[in-house]
């Protein structure tokens, strides 16, 4: 869906289109895009999703669709226009996702679904303690 604002809370910085907000948990708001279905985490978020992570239940885009946009590079952060860095974790090279330091970050669709629960929160924490 082309992004309207009132309608979508942030454009997405993958494909353009309007990004939707979802409650998860009961207190927990992400975003995520009516189009490629990529996810994006404000970094409070991210800090309030650790622990109780389940990455099937959000994650529900389809892998195909993610790979396709993953190839997208250079992409700009939704809440300030900076470019987003393009990151992995060494445990698992073939996972990458874009971060703003200062903002949070965008993960592509299906890009956790081969992913173990336990694993994913592990790492999930990893990261956040990480980028402190
Ligand atoms: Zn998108
Ligand atoms: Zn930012």
């Amino acid at each position: 869906m082309e992004y309207t604002p009132g309608e979508h809370s942030i454009k997405c910085p993958k494909c353009g289109h309007g990004m939707k907000e979802v409650q998860y948990g009961g207190d927990v708001v992400i975003d995520r895009c009516t189009h490629c279905e990529g996810i994006w985490f404000d970094a409070g978020e991210a800090e309030q999703l650790k622990g109780k992570w389940m990455g099937d239940a959000l994650d529900m885009g389809d892998p195909d669709e993610g790979k396709k946009w993953d190839a997208v590079e250079d992409i700009a952060c939704p809440r300030c226009g900076k470019d987003m860095q393009k990151r992995s974790d060494p445990d698992q090279p073939h996972i990458w996702f874009e971060e703003c330091d200062e903002h949070g970050m965008f993960m592509d669709a299906g890009e956790f679904t081969d992913y173990k629960h336990e694993t994913w929160a592990d790492w999930f924490r990893s990261l956040i303690k990480g980028s402190r």
